[in-house]
């Protein structure tokens, strides 16, 4: 094997090597490294999470009924189960509960679970798809 034929052997391993070891590091890339979920494209946990602003604290949610703030539940109840991702393509700017973000801050609330509620999450209480034209988008 020539000299040349050596070089552009070794250059061509170095290069395919980075390669390999790039991709597997991208296996990870995107996932939370434990669970291989994606990652929430949000702020987590929600700023200002306990505070639902007065205008949506009473509005009402796309299924037609009014939220009452004594009636929800803590988003780490058992029974709720709140998560920062979607659940295929359900999500809560889909679910019929969601009440829509009023104040323009990105976060809107919802009939069942308490605090700001992001279009992008989900929970086991989860009803729908919503199919209103309103319907809050999550594009992940
Ligand atoms: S998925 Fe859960 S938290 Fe989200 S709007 Fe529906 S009921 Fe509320």
């Amino acid at each position: 094997m020539s000299q040349e034929n050596r070089t552009n052997r070794r250059t061509y391993i170095k290069y395919t090597g980075a390669a390999a070891i790039a991709t597997l590091a991208g296996c990870s890339g995107g996932g939370n490294g434990d669970t291989g979920e994606a990652e929430p494209n949000h702020e987590v946990p929600h700023p200002d999470d306990g505070t639902v602003p007065d205008v949506e604290a009473t509005a009402v949610a796309f299924e037609g009924e009014e939220r009452d703030p004594d009636l929800v539940q803590q988003k780490d109840a058992d029974a709720v189960n709140y998560q920062h991702t979607p659940e295929g393509d359900q999500y809560c700017g889909n679910c019929e509960e969601y009440v829509p973000d009023e104040d323009g801050d990105g976060y809107g609330a919802c009939l069942k679970v308490a605090g700001k509620i992001h279009p992008c999450d989900w929970c086991a209480l989860y009803v729908g798809p919503y199919e209103g034209d309103d319907v809050a988008s999550c594009s992940m």
